[in-house]
């Protein structure tokens, strides 16, 4: 028999405790605490209450839950003295059947990673999908994190424990994310596709009008075509179109989406899951033969990275109309044109200007992307509203000083190119952490020619300062320019700065930011705003139309641009209600 929540709220507290029993390893403590906080309104908001049990309860116990855990296909395990949900787990993980090798191995890490800690590896291996992560993926994680910093080592054993406590909650409850196992699903199928080189050594690269891209667009096609929508085409550049009807003729259209190409060597998730979970919507109103009184329009942007061509935003900045026909001579590095990759994947160069939208036929734009950050992670909630995506600037810059005799030179007599750069970047970095949410970038540096007998006479440097507003960039680059011009006077050097980009910034429409705040309040999750520190097709659309963008969180401390990018299949449900609720907000709107 599954438990419900009313069941929980109003059970006494120690029939409460009961029905929670065996969430965390041999600590019913941490469900006692929370259950303070009844009545929840949502598993979400009951997971939440223990993380923040758990986050305030100091880090004795902390670290006393962590040592409750047994050692991965350990002793307990091969003594058959685990608990039943350990058991469970770790067999689904596949660890209680072992080769002799794999077990050598394990028990290696697990005594390499306890000297190094003082505590046992924690990994939830029933994995982001629920299913069991493969043994190969648990020995590279162990193998892995057996590198980390302790401090961030202990946060990632919490991070799993939760994780393993979402899941037996879930068992108890008898739910299962239904939406974001599809979500979840789409993605991996679409995974299958990469380019040569990368697909042979089992990397996710798919860059514009590939053979593996146009696949993804084919196999996009198909997926939105089961959903239900009415119309499902490709476009004059490569965007995927799907158009699902809205109850009336002539009503307006609310479009949504990301971009299907990746960077070399990326994750799964980065653009793809803006286009699977409004797809996932858009399949539920179908099936419940349900229309709203506004089109829903998803579009899968062909590029975004600007990895074949240097055109980044080219498929929502066709939207736009900001193609720019001087991209079609460019050559990828094979020589090959933009123009005859779109000839050979058979697109209609000519018809690109009509591809442009009429603003007046849209509600606005909203986007769902993978946070590829750590905000959300540290804080353990699984979805964050995005405030505003930074403006940018970039500069490439370059020091002149004097190149001179590295051992005769006294240190006071010299003009180091490579000194006055390295003070600028420790200038910039605490100059933008004084604003909590601006960064500074000094990303390439270089002493051309440079011997190791020799002062620093040039230093070539790259500056990328993002900011949430262009007021707040243009003080942060004010500042650090300034400070540039300073360091050069005192030492004697000389400056050169080229402004090679400058992007505004696009702060989220106040009334669509509140769509998102009002959705992720509904589902019991505390609301968390935050800027984009990435650039975004939603930059795109603002231009024309209102915007505002949700993300979800990344395990893994976030990383994305990465093959460990993740996400769990319960973040991606979350993220497929907080857009349903959306719509359903437009829709009392607009009735
Ligand atoms: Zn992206």
């Amino acid at each position: 028999m599954s438990l419900t929540l009313e069941q929980l709220n109003s059970a006494s507290p120690a029939d409460a405790a009961q029905m929670l029993d065996g969430l965390y390893e041999h600590s019913p403590w941490i469900a006692e605490q929370a259950l303070n906080e009844r009545p929840f309104t949502s598993l979400a908001h009951l997971k939440h209450a223990m993380c923040e049990v758990l986050a305030h309860a100091g880090r004795d116990a902390q670290l006393g839950l962590i040592r409750a855990h047994p050692e991965l296909a350990g002793k307990a395990m091969v003594s058959k003295t685990l608990t039943a949900e350990s058991t469970n787990e770790q067999s689904k993980a596949g660890l209680t059947d072992c080769t002799p090798e794999e077990f050598a191995k394990i028990q290696k890490l697990n005594a390499d990673y306890n000297a190094k800690f003082g505590w046992p590896f924690i990994l939830a291996v029933r994995g982001p999908r629920g299913l069991g992560l493969s043994k190969k993926q648990i020995i590279d994680a162990f193998e892995r994190r057996l590198f980390g910093h302790p401090d961030m080592e202990l946060q990632e054993c919490l991070r799993n424990i939760h994780r393993i406590a979402e899941i037996r909650l879930n068992d108890k409850f008898g739910v299962a994310p239904a939406l974001g196992h599809q979500v979840w699903d789409w993605q991996e199928q679409l995974a299958q596709h990469s380019d040569p080189g990368f697909a042979e050594v089992g990397q996710l690269t798919v860059t514009y009008l590939t053979d593996a891209h146009r696949a993804c667009a084919q196999r996009i096609m198909k997926n939105m075509r089961d959903c239900g929508f009415d119309e499902v085409y490709t476009d004059a550049v490569g965007n995927v179109v799907g158009r699902y009807h809205p109850a009336t003729t002539g009503g307006k259209y609310l479009m949504t989406g990301s971009h299907y190409d990746t960077v070399r060597n990326g994750g799964k998730y980065d653009g793809r899951l803006g286009i699977f979970v409004p797809m996932a919507c858009v399949q539920q109103l179908h099936q419940q033969a349900k229309r709203l009184p506004f089109g829903i329009e998803v579009v899968a942007f062909a590029e975004e990275e600007g990895q074949r061509y240097k055109a980044t935003f080219l498929g929502s900045g066709a939207l736009i109309g900001q193609f720019n026909p001087a991209w079609l001579d460019q050559q990828d590095a094979d020589g090959i044109t933009m123009r005859a990759a779109m000839q050979n994947a058979g697109l209609c160069i000519d018809d690109i200007p009509k591809i442009q939208r009429d603003p007046a036929q849209y509600l606005g734009f909203v986007e769902v992307h993978i946070e590829q950050g750590p905000v959300l992670n540290e804080v353990n909630i699984p979805l964050g509203v995005v405030t505003s995506i930074n403006g940018s600037v970039r500069y490439l810059c370059e020091v002149i000083g004097t190149a001179s005799h590295a051992g005769t030179t006294p240190m006071d007599r010299r003009r180091d190119a490579a000194c006055a750069v390295a003070e600028l970047a420790l200038y910039m970095e605490q100059r933008a952490a004084q604003d909590g949410d601006s960064v500074g970038t000094i990303g390439q540096l270089q002493v051309p020619n440079g011997s190791i007998n020799v002062v620093p006479g040039r230093c070539t440097f790259s500056l990328d300062m993002r900011a949430p507003t262009d007021a707040q960039r243009d003080a942060l680059v004010a500042d650090v320019m300034s400070q540039l011009n300073q360091i050069a006077e005192r030492r004697g050097v000389r400056v050169k700065a080229e402004l090679t980009m400058s992007a505004d910034a696009a702060p989220s429409a106040p009334e669509w930011q509140a769509l998102w705040e009002r959705a992720v309040g509904a589902l019991g999750v505390p609301l968390f705003k935050l800027p984009s520190g990435a650039g975004h097709d939603a930059m795109k659309l603002h231009e024309v139309m209102p915007q505002a963008m949700l993300f979800v969180r990344g395990e893994n401390g976030g990383i994305s641009h990465n093959p460990r990018e993740s996400t769990t299949s319960d973040d991606m449900q979350l993220c497929v209600d907080a857009f349903t609720h959306v719509l359903n907000q437009l829709t009392t709107e607009l009735s």
